[in-house]
């Protein structure tokens, strides 16, 4: 879908300085190469099966589809990756080309500590230096990931300017990349920023729907009707569409992070409530302020709380292809438990988005339709802030 200057529709691009299109070339020449290579495509496998543990399972869940009393509804459990989420798709795939193109440094920005974590893995297994950008405000919220990552041997840089947040630690990289290319790559952690990334970080995580369409064949012998999966920057969700996008009886359903409400300040959902922007390098829809300004977003979801979505699905939005809707804290929150009695399974704050949009939906469906909803992640690491969201207090 991407045309060869890296634009999705009007979206995408690369809105960076000079020296920093330096490294975006050799970034998007060497992948080029080898996306082809079948060498780095047998590491690549390699690494995914015996090391992340792929495929992930596509899980019936028979009670789940019974109680709502519509479609059959299967979950694509990335939950069940090392490091448990969809993450390590793309690190480890970043992190094997950063390999073979001769760098030894991985820097990375992170929010709540996910990709960090997710980053400072993958550079630990293969050998490299790893520097995570962390806005300082974070790393108060999430010491506990600020202690994986040191643990991993990573440094974490705590970011100060701005809000201290997850923009803000993008920018600090954004500059360290800049100043620093010769021996560093910058493992982007969702499909956004600057071309090459957005189409680089897709092709990794593309291997869900790859997997989807495959299990689904196996079991059912047919496509789903519906493709339902959580959208920060969007990498889960179009890794769990890409291999639909040209099956138009595939509905894909984005689920945004609607926070207290799409008619309150206090939201993370960037197609249903921003405005084209050009931010990070790219130009998408943001959540902007009545002076254009980046907004401050909020979701209970800190895996949510980006104030832009990727390129690629602001243009599947503007072509009709895809849908982007709105969950709010307390749908996430009602599936996050729902999804825990139902079926055993205690999903990502982020991934129980989905599931919300789910329960919606299936019982409007006919008993043969078919919903896929791809768990992003596992929710161990929310289940604090869950039970304060129920005013109950556990010490982590
Ligand atoms: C980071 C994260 C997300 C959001 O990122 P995307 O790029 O939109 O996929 C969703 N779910 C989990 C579990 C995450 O860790």
């Amino acid at each position: 879908m991407t045309n060869p200057n890296g634009r999705f529709g009007q979206h995408g691009g690369q809105y960076i300085s000079e020296t920093l299109m330096n490294a975006v070339i050799e970034l998007e020449q060497a992948y080029n190469h080898y996306k082809n290579d079948p060498e780095f495509n047998r590491e690549l496998t390699y690494l995914f099966n015996e090391y992340a543990g792929r495929p992930s399972r596509l899980y019936f869940a028979e009670k789940m589809a019974r109680d709502l009393g519509g479609a059959k509804i299967y979950l694509k459990r990335e939950d069940l990756n090392h490091t448990g989420a969809h993450k390590i798709n793309n690190v480890l795939g970043q992190a094997l080309l950063a390999k073979k193109m001769g760098k030894t440094r991985l820097i990375a920005e992170t929010g709540a500590g996910q990709h960090g974590v997710a980053a400072a893995t993958a550079a630990a297994l293969l050998d490299m230096e790893c520097v995570v950008f962390m806005g300082e405000e974070d790393t108060i919220r999430q010491a506990l990931n600020v202690y994986r990552m040191r643990l991993l041997g990573a440094e974490v840089i705590p970011v100060t300017t701005g809000t201290a947040t997850l923009k803000d630690a993008v920018s600090a990289a954004m500059r360290e990349w800049t100043s620093r290319i010769v021996d560093t790559h910058y493992c982007l952690g969702s499909v956004m920023g600057p071309h090459p990334f957005p189409t680089i970080v897709r092709d990794f995580q593309a291997v869900i729907s790859r997997e989807i369409k495959e299990q689904l064949r196996e079991k059912e012998g047919r496509l789903p009707d519906a493709v339902i999966a959580c959208v920060g920057g969007g990498s889960n969700a179009i890794g769990s569409f890409y291999h639909f996008i040209d099956d138009p009886s595939v509905r894909l359903i984005g689920c945004e992070a609607a926070g207290r409400g799409i008619d309150t300040f206090e939201t993370a959902a960037t197609i249903n409530t921003g405005r084209l922007g050009i931010f990070h390098g790219m130009k998408s829809y943001f959540c902007q302020d009545k002076y254009g300004q980046i907004a401050p977003v909020y979701s209970i979801s800190a895996g949510l709380d980006y104030p832009g979505i990727g390129p690629e699905h602001a243009y599947l939005h503007d072509i009709g292809r895809a849908e982007y809707v709105p969950v709010t804290d307390a749908e996430a929150v009602e599936a996050f438990e729902y999804l825990a009695r139902t079926e055993g399974i205690i999903p990502a704050i982020e991934s129980a988005h989905a599931v919300a949009h789910a329960m919606r939906l299936a019982p409007q469906l006919a008993k043969d339709q078919i919903v896929v909803i791809t768990i992003s992640g596992r929710g161990d690491k929310d289940c604090a802030a869950i039970a304060r969201y129920r005013g109950e207090d556990i010490h982590e």
